[in-house]
């Protein structure tokens, strides 16, 4: 198995709730490098784009409100990229389920994702889903010049 990058965004309700280490810690005993790491202030154009896939859903505005962090009166979003064996795979591990209560309780997800009235499923980390998806996602959010050869 040869090295992989996936993409991990701290989103704006860890930020709010003061969980930005909560979910670093988490995710540091992995021993993956970082390769790309920034502060991001979320344009509609670019949580609409991360989330295409999505994009007839009904809960996608408030997906789009969401990551943009007009739900948490925190515009911003935190993005790594994290590189090492089978990341992608292990990295999901450890974030759980994208349903805070179906999250196995000891992954970040089942620790402190959340349901609210808002409707979006408040799990507090993204990951990348498979080598596809990681591709596309870090092409979106860095530059080339941005992350460590
Ligand atoms: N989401 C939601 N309700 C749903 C499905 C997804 O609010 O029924 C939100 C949730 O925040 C999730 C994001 O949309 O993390 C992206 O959904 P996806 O199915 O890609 O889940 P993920 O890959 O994040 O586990
Ligand atoms: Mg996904």
């Amino acid at each position: 198995m040869t090295a992989q990058s996936t993409l991990v965004l701290i989103k704006p309700d860890a930020i709010r709730r003061g969980l930005i280490g909560a979910a670093i810690a988490r995710l540091e005993p992995l021993g993956l490098e970082i390769i790309g790491a920034k502060v991001v202030r979320v344009s509609r154009d670019l949580a609409a784009e991360h989330y295409r896939q999505l994009r007839e859903k009904p809960f996608f505005e408030q997906l789009l409100e969401h990551l943009q962090g007009t739900l948490h009166d925190t515009p911003y979003v935190l993005a790594f990229v994290l590189r090492g064996e089978d990341a992608i795979a292990r990295v999901r591990d450890v974030t759980g389920a994208t349903h805070p209560e179906q999250a196995h309780p000891t992954t970040i997800r089942g620790s402190f994702g959340r349901m609210t009235a808002s409707g979006v499923m408040e799990n507090i980390i993204h990951a990348s889903a498979d080598a596809r998806e990681a591709q596309r996602e870090i092409a979106l959010w860095f530059k080339p010049e941005e992350l460590l050869g």
